[in-house]
This record gives structure tokens, sequence and C-alpha cells, in this order.
């Protein structure tokens, strides 16, 4: 089954609320950075998150940023979603290992690390993107991301994230859930969204048994009538191109790129969202080398 992204309202028109399976995208993000479980977990609960709130954008060529900064050894655990909800992603360092926690579980964060900062960035195609920025609580990502739209968006939401890493250190299940109250929203209402919540399974163990986003969340909000506004395919998706690669390139000046074609001959640049190698023979070099002169 592919990855799927579910929006839906509320009958009473009171709570909106969003599911995604992304199984698949967090096992290819496994496989391009090469991952060990608990950076699997960190970089699949991000892609999930940033998967929902990218889709919340709409708008052609709109794309939101997920930037957790926590001091701890993965490093930035980095989620970009375009308008649709399809994502990219990376951590520092794919290959750290730490213990489980006491309860069994992987320690997504003490790996992550909870001394730093949470920073949403919106382009939404306007000259200046919108940045938000909070102070992170645990590292443990769902909390996080839920502080961040009381703090900075003044939205009362609930996340759920959990990705399950088999055996093999494949993704077995991944995924989550996103609950916002809409104005007018009454205190009976947050209850019922809390008792839902509390009552339901985790994310993970749900998604293992029964892979649908739609089920996941008419089970986490078992006490609301929900009307499903939206189904859509999602999947890990770059938008590397050679142009892309050659801006960067011009952007380090003529000086360095002189440096780099009488010092290595050629250049390879892989892109740091995905596995694709973009090659740049001497000539190549040289011609980027002369247009960065012009500039
Ligand atoms: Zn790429």
């Amino acid at each position: 089954m592919s990855d799927i992204l579910v929006r839906a309202i509320s009958t009473d028109g009171f709570v909106k609320a969003t599911a995604v399976v992304t199984t698949e995208l967090t096992e290819r993000a496994r496989q391009i950075h090469k991952t060990l479980p608990v950076g699997t977990a960190a970089l699949g609960r991000a892609l999930s998150a940033a998967s929902m709130m990218g889709n919340a954008l709409k708008g052609e060529g709109n794309s939101l940023t997920l930037q957790f900064k926590g001091g701890g050894p993965l490093g930035t655990v980095l989620a970009v979603s375009d308008a649709e909800g399809n994502v990219r992603g990376y951590v520092t360092n794919p290959g750290v290992d730490i213990p489980l926690r006491e309860d069994g579980k992987l320690d997504v964060g003490s790996a992550v690390g909870f001394d730093g900062t949470l920073t949403v960035i919106k382009d939404l195609g306007m000259k200046e993107p919108y940045v938000g920025t909070i102070d992170l609580l645990g590292g443990e990502i769902a909390e996080d991301v839920a502080a961040y739209f009381v703090e900075s968006e003044q939205i009362p939401s609930a996340c759920g994230l959990g990705v399950l890493v088999d055996r093999d250190q494949s993704v077995k299940a991944a995924g989550g859930y996103l609950i916002q109250l809409l104005p007018g929203a009454s205190e009976d209402i947050i209850t019922m969204v809390e008792g839902g919540i509390y009552a339901a399974e985790s994310v993970s163990a749900f998604l293992s048994h029964d892979p649908d986003p739609e089920k996941l969340l008419r089970h986490v909000m078992s006490d609301f009538d929900l009307r499903i506004l939206e189904t859509s395919p999602i999947e890990y998706r770059c938008y590397c191109t050679r142009d892309r690669v050659e801006r960067a390139l011009l952007s380090i000046g003529a000086d360095e790129l002189r440096q780099i074609r009488e010092e290595q001959g050629q250049a390879e640049l892989t892109c740091q969202f995905c596995d694709e190698v973009y090659h740049f023979s001497a000539e190549d070099l040289e011609a980027l080398e002369n247009a960065a002169k012009k500039n």
C-alpha cells in the first residue's frame, strides 16, 4: 500500500484533522541516508509532520521546512514538504546509535536533544518566507510540533507521530496525525479530543496492524463524526536539478571553482536530500568559472 494523506473536518465544524501513512517514504529516506533506527525514527516523524503541515499550505510552488536543532548527537533534523505533502529531508549524523529507553523504545528525544529550537519556514512565494521559532520541549518531535502551533500560531493542536523499525532496520510502519481546533470550539470539544487521544493506541502500534490513515483518524477521533475532505497519495520527492546544483556552484565564486578544477580536475556533487549525483568535468567547471566572473 502506498503512502497516503487524509484531511478531514468534524461535522460539527469545530475540529480539523489530518493523518498520514508514511511507511514507504520513510523507508526511502532510510535507504538514501543509511540512517540507523533512532535516526530513522526522528527523520520519519519529522517527515510525517512536515507532510501534514505542507499539505495545509496549498498553492503551487509553496513549501514548508521543519528544522530541529536540539543539540543532540543526530545534529540537525530537517524535513521539507511541498504544498501537496510530498517530502524530503535529512539528519546531519545518520549513523548515530544510542541506547534504548528504559521502556524499550527508541530514544528519539535524547538523539535529537532538547536544548535548542524548532524553526518552521513557510515559503509562500512572497518576497520573504514566514519564519517561526520556538524552544524545543523534548525533542520527541510530535510535542514540539504541537507546541509550535500553540505558541507561534495560537492554534490549539495535538500531534501524534510514530515510526516502527523492524528487526532488519527497515521501516515497518510510519505515520501520524495532526488535530487542530477551529474558532469557537468549546471546553467540551477539547475534552472530547483529549479523551480520544488518551484512549487511542499509539500511532505506530495502530499502523502496524492497519496501515490506513483514515482509520487512524477515526480511531483517534472516535467521539466525532468526520467528513473526509481529501485523500491524496504522497511520496518522497526531491526537486533537485542540474540547474540548481550549477547555481549553487556559481555562488561559491570563480576563485573557489578554479581551485576545485586545479586540485581535483572535476567535481561530483551528491544532493543532500536524495541519492542523485551530479558530475562536473574540468570543462564544465571552467565554463562555470567564466560565468561566475561575469556575475
Ligand atoms: Zn535531490
